[in-house]
């Protein structure tokens, strides 16, 4: 294990590698760490590859545009196991390149593994071109998209432990973006994979499920494992975060709660009105 994610509070320096790829970009984060990103979606898309001696751990499979499964097998020889941290579309659009999935147990999950995405929601949603944009990858036919069905392997609730090949995996259960929102402890390299709760941009409060006192809720369980995990890995823009994000993140929601703060009015690429309490590092999109 490298001694900056044991011993210090910083966070490692990612550092680009070169892939025979033309949609997504990979940083590696540590020896054992890999950030895949979508560059061409317009809040970045990054999904972590997680390397063990036998097993490998992708949190996330982004948009369904390319070859994902061919990017991981680039990268690591091992058997993978996805895990989505919720069911927005731009988290799990490749689930079905792959045959080992894990999900916490959520209408919401359960509904889209078993019937997919119907095809005008997956354009509406996903592939339109506020959200994605071309250049395509070789192989990619926008008009023949699809999100069809998948296989679950096992279903998650808030708690459980994952020992994935000696990779240890807490689940959390974080609603306040989506309702069916998990966050990952890495009770191994002490990593919170926090989804899309803690990032550097907006957290979206404001989309249907989602809710501004939940999201406080959320943080503040988080806030019970502070000193578990040494820096965050999010699910979009920089790949890597330092640990203070959370506090800043629930202060902010404390805020914004209290009535206190000012707030602008925008419109998301979807054409949803928000308010957004813009807080420097990070900011807070309500309803
Ligand atoms: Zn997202």
């Amino acid at each position: 294990m490298p001694a900056t994610a044991r011993h210090s509070s910083s966070i490692p320096q990612p550092h680009r590698i070169t892939i025979d790829d033309d949609w997504f970009e990979v940083q590696q984060i540590t020896d054992y760490l890999y950030a895949i990103s979508e560059p061409r979606h317009y809040e970045h898309t990054v999904l972590n590859l997680l390397i063990g001696h036998q097993h490998a751990v992708l949190i996330d499979t982004g948009c369904g545009i390319g070859n994902l499964r061919r990017v991981v097998e680039l990268l690591t020889s091992h058997p993978v196991t996805v895990i989505n941290t919720h069911t927005h579309l731009d988290h799990l659009g490749s689930n079905s390149q792959f045959s080992n999935i894990v999900m916490f147990d959520h209408p919401r999950s359960r509904d889209i593994s078993r019937n997919g995405v119907p095809r005008e929601t997956l354009f509406w949603e996903l592939l339109n071109e506020k959200v994605v944009t071309p250049p395509w990858p070789r192989g990619f036919s926008r008009e023949n998209a699809a999100l069809p069905p998948f296989q679950v392997s096992r279903w998650l609730e808030h708690g459980d432990v994952l020992d994935i090949g000696g990779i240890r995996l807490k689940v959390l259960h974080t609603p306040g973006e989506a309702p069916d929102h998990i966050c990952l402890l890495d009770q191994t390299h002490r990593i919170l994979f926090c989804g899309d709760i803690l990032l550097d941009g907006a957290v979206w409060s404001h989309l249907d499920g989602g809710d501004v006192s939940a999201l406080r809720a959320s943080y503040e369980l988080l806030m019970r494992h502070y000193d578990e995990f040494d820096f965050l890995m999010p699910c979009h823009n920089a790949p890597c975060q330092s640990k203070d994000l959370l506090p800043i993140a629930l202060a902010a929601t404390e805020d914004v709660l209290s009535g206190k703060v000012t707030s602008e009015e925008g419109v998301d690429p979807w054409g949803r009105q928000y308010r957004k309490y813009d807080f420097g590092r990070i900011s807070i999109l309500t309803k």
